[in-house]
Parts: C-alpha cells; structure tokens; sequence
C-alpha cells in the first residue's frame, strides 16, 4: 500500500494531456500527482512488442498546426525522441508527418521523465474510481487495495470524458454545464499481423485512406523505422468499427484478416500472428469549442482536459494539457 503524501494537483490520466499539464503544473511549483491505470504512461500513444515485432496500435503520426505545437515538436527532434516520416504517404505535400523513435509509447516515455524532473509524480496501474468534493479540496479515491485515498487541492481529469463524467457522478458532482454529456467519439479495431512475406504498400510503408469504408490507415511498421521485422497495423473504419463492434475478439479477426491481407497485395495463409485491440475512444466526433472545460470551482477547481478539447488528436492533447494547466495555475492563486 502506498503511503499519503500531500499534493496540490492530482491529474487523472497520464496520456499526452496529462504529462504536459503535469511537467507545465511542476515547473509552475505545484505538487503534481498523476495517476493512470495502465501499466506505463501513454494512453493512447501505445506499442506493442510481439516477439521481435514492434506496432504503434494507437496514434500513428502527427502533424504541426500551430505555433506553440511546432516549439513543442522542436524540442522532441532536437531530443531525438521523433522523427520525420515523410510528407505524405502516397503523395509528397510538403507537410511533414512525425513519428517516434522506437515507437509512439517512447514519446510518452519522455514526457513523463520530464514531468518528474520537474518534480510531478507519477504512478501507474492505480484506477482512480470517484473524485469527491471536500470542504477545501477533493479525494481521489483509487482501487481501494491499490492505493489510499489522495487529498489533494485541485483535480484535472484528462479521461475520455465519459469517463471522466463518471469520476465526477461517482463523487456526487454536478456538472456546471450538462452538453458535456454529449461528446461522442469514434470507435476503432486495430489489427496487428506478422508475416514472413513482402506486402505491397507506397514506400513511405503506409496508406492514409480516410474514405475507405475498410481501412482507414494500413501501416508496415519495419518501414516507418520502428520494427526489425514486418509488423503490419491496419485500423478499421468509424463505420466498419461500430458495425463489428459486439463481435467477439476471433469473429472480428477472422472477418477482418482477408480484407487485410487483401489491401497489402497478400492472403490470410500468407498471415503468421492475427492480434486485435479495441479502441472505445479513438478520437471525439466533434470537439468541445474550449480546450479545457471547468466542472466546478466549488469548493475548489475540477478541470477536464484532453483531445476532446479545442482540437483533436495529439496536437489537440498537448495543448489541451498546456491550457489546462495554465487555467489551474490561474484558479488556484
Ligand atoms: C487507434 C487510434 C489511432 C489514432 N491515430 C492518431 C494519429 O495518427 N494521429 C494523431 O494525431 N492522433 C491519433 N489518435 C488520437 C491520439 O492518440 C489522441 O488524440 C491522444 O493520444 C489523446 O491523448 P489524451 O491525453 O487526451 O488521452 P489518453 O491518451 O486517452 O490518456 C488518458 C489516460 O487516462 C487514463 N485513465 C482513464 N481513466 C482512468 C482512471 N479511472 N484512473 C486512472 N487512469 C485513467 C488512461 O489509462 C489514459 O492513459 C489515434 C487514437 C487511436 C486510439
């Protein structure tokens, strides 16, 4: 059992929105405790090792929209944890796409080693299940034999948002604006193939198919420079995930793997190891028009954070997780 120490931010969730809150919070001189229930940091940043097989099965590259984005980004090629994979999969456009070295959970790696340079602590595999208001903070109260209750002066929740709707219910929190109710996000089946045989992709090694109704992104992660061997990723449709959704784990891969093997130029035989991972939460249908939301000041700030807000996806998540920090750090002086 963990002991309790006293923490003036607890932040649930330590994917990108979470670690850029958690190092901004700390270097601002805040005590920062951050909670994830996964076994390391990343969220949705996930690689997976299958024998010598190495897959990015969640986000597979991003891209740079803004200012502040690109200061961030800069960083992490200067640091050597990203890299540019090309600029356009099929075509050239000009506008580069990263990836990580070593694959998309190393740069979750590096950002929480940031986090707790700074000072933020960080601990994995605690699921935290209510957050409850106090006279002048809240509880975070976690899997009971896991970890003990943190008390802590202010909470940032960086959950998907039904699930972070759900800490605060489990709490007796009302909300200060009930639409957040309504964010809505796509599902995604990510299949994962090794296979001794040669697939046929553009020699970027991906395809970017946003209006294929099968697979929206089909990836070779040996040419993207993260494998040593032929580690295929494919991800499915919005429409074809919801529709396969309440299959069983072998009915979704048997239903998928032709498709696969056909979209790379192969056969299912030719297709050694078939793996799936579900994704509830791949990416919100529409964006919430803030990048953050406050659930409550009373007694003392809740704050929501995440790709939900402002912007999807991982540029979305880091500034998500800047802005929110800054609106804590405004809300707690
Ligand atoms: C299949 C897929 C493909 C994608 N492709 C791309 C892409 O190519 N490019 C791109 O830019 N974006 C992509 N994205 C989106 C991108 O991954 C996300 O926008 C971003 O990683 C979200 O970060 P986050 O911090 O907001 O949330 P998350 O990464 O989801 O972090 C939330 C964290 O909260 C933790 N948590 C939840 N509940 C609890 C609890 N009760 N107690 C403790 N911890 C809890 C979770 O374990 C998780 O680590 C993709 C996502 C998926 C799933």
């Amino acid at each position: 059992m963990t002991s309790v120490t006293s923490f003036s931010v607890g932040i649930v969730g330590a994917g990108l929105c979470g670690l850029m809150a958690a190092e901004q919070l700390a270097t601002s001189g805040h005590r920062v405790l951050v909670v994830d229930r996964g076994g390391s940091p990343g969220g949705r940043l996930a690689t997976r090792r299958s024998g010598s097989a190495v897959f990015d099965h969640g986000a597979q590259f991003f891209t740079v929209r803004s200012e502040r984005f690109r200061a961030d980004v800069d960083a992490w090629l200067e640091a050597g944890v990203v890299a540019e994979w090309c600029q356009g999969f099929e075509e050239i456009d000009g506008y580069p796409r990263y990836r990580a070295e070593g694959g998309m959970a190393n740069l979750a790696r590096h950002l929480a080693d940031r986090a707790t340079r700074a000072g933020a602590t960080i601990v994995t595999k605690v699921t935290t299940t209510a957050v409850i208001p106090g006279a002048d903070g809240w509880t975070l109260n976690h899997d009971h034999w896991v970890r003990e209750p943190d008390d802590v002066d202010a909470i940032l929740l960086t959950a998907p948002v039904p699930e972070s709707l759900q800490l605060l219910r489990a709490g007796g929190v009302k909300l200060s604006d009930a639409s957040l109710d309504d964010l809505r996000y796509h599902r995604c089946l990510a299949l994962m193939v090794t296979t001794g045989a040669s697939p046929t992709l553009p020699a970027t090694g991906a395809m970017q198919q946003p209006d294929d109704p099968t697979f929206s992104f089909v990836a070779d992660n040996a040419v993207k420079g993260i494998s040593p061997v032929t580690a295929l990723t494919f991800h499915t449709s919005h429409a074809l995930s919801a529709d396969l959704w309440d299959l069983s784990d072998e009915d979704i891969r048997r239903r998928l793997a032709p498709a696969a093997a056909e979209a790379v130029g192969l056969t299912a035989d030719d297709f050694d190891r078939v793996q799936l991972k579900k994704w509830k939460y791949t990416g919100p249908v529409t964006p919430w028009p803030d990048r953050y939301a406050i659930a409550t000041e009373h007694p003392r700030p809740a704050v929501l954070g995440g790709d939900a807000f402002g912007g999807p996806k991982i540029e979305g998540a880091v500034l998500s997780g800047l802005a929110a920090a800054e609106a804590l750090t405004g809300l707690l002086a």
